[in-house]
C-alpha cells in the first residue's frame, strides 16, 4: 500500500465511524478530524525509517518495518484508551476516533497481503489474507528512482491491495467532492 492509498482508507473508515457514532461536533470539527485521520493513517509507515537506520547501523539483513509493535494493534489500541480517557473535551475524546480510524485502516489493509502482527505481543506471526508477489529481485538496483520504479510496476501493481487502494481512492473523493 502506498501513502495515499492508506490516507484515503483512514478518510474513509474514519468517516463511516463518525456517521455511525453521529458525535455532537461542529461540522468543521468533523471536518478538522477527517483531516486528521489521514495524518494517523500514514504515521504507521513511519516506522520504515527507523527499520532501515536498524539495517545500516547494525548491519543486519531484510528487517521489515511490520516486526515493530508499531505496526500491532495493541500499542495503537493503549494510545486511543488514553487520548480518550485524557482528553477534557468532546472533540478531544472524539480525535481518539480519527486515530482509531487512521491506524486502524492501516493494519486492516496491510493484512490483505503484507501480514500484521495481530496477536502481538503473544505471537510475532504476521497475519496476512494473501501472500504477495516477492519483491526481493530488484534489490540490486542501485538507483533509488529506478528501484522505487520497478517496485510500483512490478510488484505494487500486482497486489491484490493496488485494487483495492484504487477503490478506496475513489470512494474517499466521493467523500470528499461529494460533501456526504
Ligand atoms: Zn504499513
Amino acid at each position: 500500500m502506498m501513502p495515499y492509498d492508506h490516507a484515503a482508507a483512514g478518510f474513509v473508515l474514519t468517516f463511516i465511524l463518525l456517521k455511525i457514532i453521529n458525535p455532537a461536533l461542529m461540522p468543521d470539527q468533523i471536518q478538522s478530524l477527517l483531516y486528521w485521520s489521514l495524518f494517523w493513517a500514514v504515521i504507521v509507515d513511519w516506522d520504515m525509517i527507523i527499520s532501515y537506520g536498524l539495517m545500516r547501523s547494525l548491519k543486519m539483513g531484510k528487517v521489515s518495518h511490520r516486526s515493530f509493535p508499531s505496526h500491532a494493534p495493541l500499542p495503537w489500541i493503549i494510545f486511543i484508551l488514553l487520548v480518550y480517557f485524557l482528553a477534557n473535551s468532546l472533540y478531544g475524546k472524539y480525535f481518539a476516533v480519527a486515530i482509531a480510524g487512521g491506524a486502524g485502516s492501516h493494519l486492516l489493509v496491510d493484512t490483505i497481503e503484507h501480514g500484521i502482527m495481530w496477536l502481538w505481543p503473544f505471537s510475532k506471526k504476521q497475519y496476512m489474507l494473501y501472500e504477495g508477489p516477492p519483491s526481493g529481485q530488484f534489490s540490486e538496483e542501485k538507483n533509488l528512482l529506478i528501484y522505487y520504479a520497478k517496485m510500483f510496476r512490478y510488484v505494487y501493481m500486482r497486489m491484490r491491495s493496488f485494487k483495492v487502494g484504487l477503490a478506496v481512492v475513489a470512494a474517499a473523493l466521493v467523500i470528499f467532492f461529494g460533501k456526504l
